[in-house]
C-alpha cells in the first residue's frame, strides 16, 4: 500500500527532531536559524544623539535675530561631557555624537549660515528635531530577536551592535548521500558501455548544501547485500541519510531489504505521487532515512518535496514547507486520479499575476524539463483533468521569468 503524499510528508515531519545547539561567530550565523530569545542588553540608542551634522541649539533661541555664538565641537566619537549649550550660543556637533547638555534640538548645517557675526538659522526650528532619543528605536529587556529566527544581515547587525559577538544556532545537519547501481561510474572515470554517471549524488549535495546543510559523499554502492550494509551502516552515522536509486521492482532493488537488516525501521516503502512512487522512508535510533527513486527528475523532486521539509524542520526553521504561489495554467492537464502529479513548469510573471505552462515532455527520465523548469505544480490527487485557466499550486524553484 503507497502512502498517500500529504501523510508522508507529515509523517516525514513528525518523525525528524530538531538538532543540538552550537555556538557560532556572527560572520558564520548568516542564514542559520536563531536557538535563543535575544533582548536587548541595553537601550538602542545608548544615549541622546545627534541624527545630523549641523549644531546643537536651543529651540527657542532660534526664532531670535540674533546670530548664535559657536562654542565647542563634538565630533562622532567623542563625548559631550562638560559641555553646555548656554542661551544663544550653539556646538558644532556631528552625526552620532552625543547631545550635549542645554540642547534640546539639532539644525542641520545646510540650514545654517556661518559669518562672522555668528551663526543664522535659515529654517523654521521645531523643538526635538532631529535628535534620535535614547531607547527609541528598542529599549533595554526588550525581544528583539525570536528564538527561530533566521538570521539574515539585519539580524546579524542588531547582535553586533549589542555587542554579541557569537550567537546560538541549531547545527547544520551532516547528510550522507548515498548513490546504488552496477550501472554508475563516477563523473571522471572512464564511462565504459552500459554505465551511467553518478549525477544524483552531485545534484543531492548541491540541494543539501544550498539550505545550509553539509554534504557527506559515501559515494557508490553497488547491488549486493555486502556492499550496500557496508555503506548503509556508514551512513547512518550521519544526522541524516539519503540514498538513490535501487527502490524499484527490479531483481536488484536491494535498498530496502538491507535498510531492514540493518536495522532500519521503515515508515512507508511507496507514496501516491508522481513522479517519485518509489520512495521509502524509516528510522534507525532516530535517524532518518531517505531512499529516493534513482531517475534524476524524481530523486531532485522527491528531494524539494519531501527531504528538504525535513531537513529544514531539523534546523531549527519555523516555515518548512515552501509557501504555494497560485498560477494559471497555461494549457489543460490530463492526469491519473489517485496521486498528486508534480509538473515540471515555466512560470511567468505579468502584471502580477503568474501563469504556469508545462516546460516539456513530463517522462522522469527528461532531465532538460527539470532544467528548464523555474516552478513544480503541484495536482492534486483526486482530480484527472486540469483545464487551462485552471489556477493551481505551485513550488517556485527559482524567481519567476
Ligand atoms: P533504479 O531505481 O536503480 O532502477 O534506477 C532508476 C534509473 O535511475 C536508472 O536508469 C539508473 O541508471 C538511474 N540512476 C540510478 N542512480 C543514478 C545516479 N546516481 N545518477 C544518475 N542516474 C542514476
Ligand atoms: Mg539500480
Amino acid at each position: 500500500m503507497a502512502e498517500s503524499f500529504t501523510t508522508a510528508r507529515a509523517l516525514i515531519l513528525e518523525n525528524v527532531a530538531l538538532l543540538p545547539i552550537e555556538s557560532v561567530t556572527l560572520s558564520e550565523g548568516v542564514g542559520r536559524v536563531q536557538a535563543n530569545d535575544i533582548c536587548a542588553p541595553c537601550d538602542m540608542p545608548r544615549w541622546d544623539n545627534s541624527a545630523m551634522d549641523g549644531f546643537a541649539v536651543r529651540a527657542a533661541d532660534c526664532s531670535s535675530p540674533t546670530p548664535l555664538q559657536i562654542e565647542g565641537y563634538i565630533p562622532a566619537g567623542a563625548t559631550s561631557e562638560g559641555i553646555c549649550v548656554r542661551p544663544g550660543q550653539a556646538v558644532r556637533i556631528m552625526t552620532g555624537a552625543p547631545v550635549p547638555a542645554g540642547c534640546d534640538t539639532i539644525v542641520p548645517v545646510e540650514e545654517t549660515e556661518e559669518n562672522p557675526e555668528g551663526l543664522r538659522i535659515t529654517t523654521q526650528v521645531n523643538k526635538g528635531d532631529h535628535i534620535r532619543v535614547r531607547g527609541e528605536d528598542v529599549s533595554e529587556g526588550k525581544l528583539v530577536i525570536p528564538d527561530g529566527s533566521v538570521l539574515r544581515p539585519i539580524e546579524i547587525n542588531m547582535l553586533a551592535a549589542f555587542e554579541f559577538n557569537t550567537v546560538a544556532v541549531f547545527c547544520r545537519p551532516k547528510v550522507a548521500i548515498l548513490s546504488t547501481g552496477d550501472e554508475l561510474v563516477e563523473p571522471g572515470e572512464p564511462l565504459g558501455p552500459g554505465q551511467i554517471v553518478n549525477s544524483n549524488a552531485y545534484s543531492l549535495a548541491a540541494a543539501v548544501r544550498e539550505i545550509g546543510g553539509i554534504p557527506v559523499m559515501l559515494g557508490i554502492a553497488r547491488d549486493n547485500r555486502e556492499s550496500l550494509i557496508q555503506k548503509l551502516n556508514e551512513g547512518i552515522k550521519a544526522d541524516l541519510l539519503i540514498t538513490s536509486a535501487g527502490v524499484s521492482m527490479g531483481d536488484r532493488d536491494l535498498v530496502c531489504d538491507v535498510l531492514q537488516e540493518v536495522g532500519v525501521k521503515q515508515l512507508f516503502w511507496k507514496i501516491d505521487m508522481k513522479p517519485g512512487r518509489p520512495t521509502a522512508f524509516g528510522l534507525k535510533a532516530g535517524t532518518p532515512v531517505f531512499s529516493l527513486p534513482g531517475n534524476p527528475v524524481s530523486t531532485m523532486i522527491t528531494f524539494e518535496e519531501l527531504v528538504r521539509p525535513a531537513l529544514l524542520k531539523m534546523m531549527g526553521h519555523q516555515r518548512v514547507i515552501k509557501p504555494y504561489v497560485k498560477a494559471t495554467l497555461k494549457e489543460g492537464i490530463n492526469k491519473k486520479a489517485g496521486r498528486v502529479q508534480f509538473l515540471r513548469v515555466q512560470v511567468r510573471e505579468n502584471a502580477g499575476k503568474l501563469t504556469a505552462e508545462s516546460s516539456g515532455d513530463q517522462n522522469t527520465g527528461i532531465l532538460s524539463t527539470m532544467l528548464r523548469a523555474n516552478g513544480i505544480a503541484l495536482l492534486p490527487a483526486e482530480r484527472n483533468r486540469f483545464e487551462a485557466g485552471e489556477e493551481v499550486d505551485v513550488h517556485l524553484i527559482s524567481d519567476p521569468i
